[in-house]
């Protein structure tokens, strides 16, 4: 057959040909390794591992599961296409109470990989159609984060947070239906695993004129994290083992309650992830309850640790911060008691501080602050934050 243009005819065969060849000098070299991806120069799963021992405290067995997951997810980018061996994506579920630095370590491996990073909320969704958001608005987030560079995207990370809120709400099909549960995980699947979205550019359903912008999420790195409350029973249930001191408040007790660390897809079904979410999401891994120990590092010890941003405040306006062991100690066991995870760090210091650096602006003879014990007991008791007390 030949087909006519303006000053020609071309024929069936050089059209397959001329496809094939444009076929081959497009699509295969884009396949390719891109030119402005590179990765980080100590990129092992060990240099990993390192680069967030510096920002995350404890935590091994999490660490290094995501190290490998991380790693393992970038290598498969960059193989060369067009083996036999097609190697699948490992997307992540993390599981661990609140405030346990699940977000902390998204964002860290992101940083470390500069790649674009979006951290999304599993709650707001709903199954297309019902009021809420959809869930390709995930990759709304992504591309916003990169300024709509799509190839970027492509290859980005996300973080979603509270998966365990869309588990399905109980075995029993009620009259209405489970539009914010098994329908969004569904809707997962997926995207999930690798395919093209349509993405509304600026999410929502507000704009039904704008433009969709095709993302293809086969490369895009997927950590799903959620504190999955009531898992341990569970996981004790399938145990057969009584979980002692479950709600006990103590903190001698806590490491009984670490069950998270036996924790397999098998109870994630149980706690109402639909097994096929679960086999898109094959890498899975807990954190630790922050213990005291693990609190008092975290006040002093990461790059950005709580402790070491007042230092630098403090010195900002000429005086010296100096603190005792016992203080911090004192200050981590007030966070257990609280319950507020490593988060209540901050707010312990900003209570306990927040007379000194009111007085001190306009007192310069102060040159220097200790922090002891009896000091942060005594602002402690002063400040709203003792009437958070559990009894
Ligand atoms: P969540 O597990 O709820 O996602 P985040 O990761 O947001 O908790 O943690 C909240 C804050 O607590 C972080 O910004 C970080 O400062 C601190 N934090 C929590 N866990 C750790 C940890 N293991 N090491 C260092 N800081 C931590």
């Amino acid at each position: 057959m030949l087909i006519g243009g303006l000053n020609g005819h071309i024929c069936e065969n050089c059209v397959e040909q001329a496809y094939e060849i444009i076929h081959e000098e497009l699509f295969d070299k884009e396949d390719s390794k891109d030119p402005n991806f590179k990765l980080p120069e100590n990129f092992t799963p060990k240099g990993i591992k390192k680069f967030l021992d510096e920002y995350v405290i404890g935590q091994d067995d999490a660490k290094k599961v995501i190290a490998v997951a991380v790693y393992n997810h970038y290598k498969r980018l960059n193989a060369p296409s067009q083996t036999d061996v097609e190697i699948e994506k490992s997307n992540v579920v993390l599981a661990g109470n609140t405030g346990t630095g699940k977000t902390l370590v998204a964002k860290c491996i992101a940083r470390l990989l500069n790649v674009p990073f979006a951290i999304v909320d599993a709650t707001v969704f709903t199954e297309a159609g019902y009021v809420g958001e959809d869930v390709e608005s995930i990759l709304t987030r992504l591309l916003q984060v990169c300024d709509y560079d799509v190839a970027k995207a492509e290859k980005g990370i996300v973080y979603i947070d509270e998966i365990d809120k869309i588990a399905r709400k109980s075995d029993n099909p009620s009259i209405t239906r489970d539009v914010s549960g098994e329908g969004v995980q569904q809707a997962l699947l997926k995207m999930l695993e690798g395919t093209d979205v349509n993405v509304p550019p600026h999410g929502g359903r507000k704009h039904p004129e704008q433009k969709l912008i095709k993302v293809n999420t086969t490369n895009i790195l997927f950590i799903c994290g959620g504190a999955f409350d009531g898992l341990e029973k569970i996981i004790a249930r399938r145990l057969n083992t009584q979980v002692i001191g479950y709600n006990s408040g103590t903190h001698a007790k806590i490491e009984d309650k670490n069950m998270l660390k036996y924790l397999i897809h098998s109870d994630l079904k149980s706690f109402g992830l639909i097994p096929e979410l679960l086999g898109r999401l094959p890498v899975i891994t807990h954190m630790e309850p922050l213990d005291l120990k693990t609190l008092e590092r975290i006040l002093v010890e990461p790059k950005n640790a709580v402790i070491k941003q007042f230092k630098r405040l403090f010195e900002l306006e000429g005086v010296e911060l100096k603190y005792t062991a016992g203080a911090l100690s004192y200050i981590a066991e007030k966070a257990l008691d609280y319950k507020l995870g490593a988060r209540g760090l901050r707010s312990i210091c900003e209570a306990v501080l927040n007379d000194a650096m009111y007085e001190m602006p306009s007192d310069k003879s102060i040159k220097v602050l200790e922090l002891d014990k009896r000091y942060v007991k005594e602002k402690l008791e002063k400040s709203n934050l003792s009437f958070l007390k559990v009894a």
